[in-house]
């Protein structure tokens, strides 16, 4: 009698981990503006700022990664670390030469520049990158057939190959700093990691490429929930890794070799 059960509970764990809820673009509901702090669910307002770098939309609530990344977490991350970046280097540069100038080109040169752009310009980029490669939908790995799951399977013999090697990456990165999966001018990926905010853009980085998925170890992005437990924190980030975005890069990417 128990056959059907065994069978039942078989069928479900040979399910494809893929086979879930589809991914559903977020998008913005009708009626008033939704109100800021961490127990909204819909995304928050954009901090208004002065100059030509603004903060992007988050494209889902704060709560909305939870339990991976917790919404007092969030808000504090972006509206005062990201959105404190972003005001530093605009009050840098405004109504001067580098006002009308891209964050890529500031990364690329920025040996040249003050150490105000290497630091808040750098940041206002690597959270610009670290939001975008966040989902409420994450899967844990790849899914359907994007060509980053084959590029990481040559790259590093497997994805959990890769996953192993990205997470000791950033928990041996001393200090703050990130952890980054690049394309090299070579056009093989990479895992490499910075300190401060400095980013693999950056003229100044050791393993320079372009950055394909960004992973923020500074304890400000993850103390108040997993206080010491850098490794906790750095296994719940692939649960929420959004690989569509990733792949995108990784195509664009290959494109400007
Ligand atoms: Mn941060």
């Amino acid at each position: 009698m128990r056959t059907p059960l065994i069978f039942a509970i078989s069928i479900v764990f040979l399910l494809p981990a893929c086979a879930g809820k589809p991914r559903s673009p977020a998008t913005v509901p009708d009626g008033p503006p939704p109100t800021a702090g961490p127990t909204s669910t819909q995304p928050p307002p954009v901090p208004a700022l002065s100059g030509p770098f603004q903060l992007p939309a988050l494209p889902y609530a704060f709560s909305a990664l939870e339990p991976h990344i917790d919404a007092r977490t969030m808000q504090i991350h972006y509206e005062k670390h990201h959105a404190g970046y972003a005001k530093n280097l605009n009050d840098a540069v405004v109504g001067g030469p580098l006002a009308g100038m891209a964050i890529e080109d500031l990364m690329r040169e920025v040996s040249r520049h003050p150490a105000v752009i290497r630091n808040h310009g750098g940041g206002y980029y690597n959270h610009n990158l670290f939001w975008k490669n966040l989902t409420p939908d994450g899967r844990g790995h790849p899914c359907g057939k994007l060509e980053i799951t084959a590029a990481l399977d040559a790259a590093f013999g497997s994805f959990e190959k890769f996953r192993e090697a990205f997470s000791a990456a950033a928990a041996g990165r001393f200090g703050s700093g990130w952890a980054w999966l690049i394309l090299g001018a070579d056009g093989k990926l990479a895992i490499t990691t910075t300190p401060n905010q400095d980013n693999p853009l950056m003229d100044v980085a050791e393993t320079r490429g372009v950055p394909l998925l960004a992973l923020d170890v500074w304890e400000h992005a993850y103390y108040l929930h997993y206080q010491n437990r850098r490794a906790d924190y750095v296994a719940a980030f692939f649960r929420i890794i959004d690989w569509e975005e990733v792949d995108r890069r990784y195509q664009a990417a290959k494109k400007a070799l």
